[in-house]
């Protein structure tokens, strides 16, 4: 069945190649990590993104049969520009935000409002045109923060740079989350 996840997994499938450069924002238990380095391959590069060691300690045991080079890195995505190659800003061909707590892990560790904002507008610096954003936002307090920002971010970027899709699951129950695909143009 179509949720969430297979929107975003279809939206990657679309845009990344073997050998591209891509962006885990929020690894947590590294199952978007598997996908993103599975769609690269041996010859691409995944940077991985978390602030809790313990997601980055899940996320390391998913991934140790895949081939890709994944570099896994301590530190919040709204410094993503600083961790990653300087030869890489621009040539990013995906950046993969899902939004909120480590599932299985400290609920009230989540992703915040501020610093997701800055970690998306740099997002939209480190990716190529052609490439993809994408962000998946619940609806927990600090998500519905987050959800609001998040769009009203994205309703204001220009249309001649950017296109910018939100799609929302209006007959499921129980605060289904909201996903948001940016294209570069
Ligand atoms: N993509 C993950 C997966 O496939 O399992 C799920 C991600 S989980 C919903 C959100 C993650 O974002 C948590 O592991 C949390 O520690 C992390 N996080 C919170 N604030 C962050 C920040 N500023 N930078 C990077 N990661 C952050």
């Amino acid at each position: 069945m179509e949720n969430a996840l297979s929107i975003v997994r279809r939206r990657l499938r679309d845009v990344v190649k073997a050998g591209d450069v891509v962006i885990d924002a929020t690894v947590g238990n590294g199952h978007d990590t598997r996908v993103l380095s599975e769609l690269v391959g041996p010859e691409g590069i995944v940077y991985g993104f978390d602030v809790q060691p313990k997601a980055l300690e899940n996320a390391r045991g998913a991934v140790t049969d895949c081939l890709a080079s994944i570099r896994f890195i301590h530190a919040g995505h709204e410094c993503m520009k600083e961790h990653i190659d300087p030869e890489h800003i621009g040539r990013v061909a995906a950046v993969v935000f899902n939004l909120g707590y480590l599932p299985g892990g400290d609920k009230t560790l989540t992703t915040a409002c501020d610093t997701t904002i800055r970690a998306i507008e740099s997002s939209l610096e480190v990716l190529y045109s052609g490439g993809v954003l994408t962000v998946v936002c619940y609806r927990h307090p600090e998500g519905q923060l987050e959800l609001t920002a998040v769009r009203e971010l994205l309703q204001a970027l220009p249309q001649s740079g950017y296109v910018c899709m939100e799609t929302a699951f209006m007959n499921q129950r129980g605060n289904p989350p909201v996903v948001f695909v940016v294209l570069k143009q």
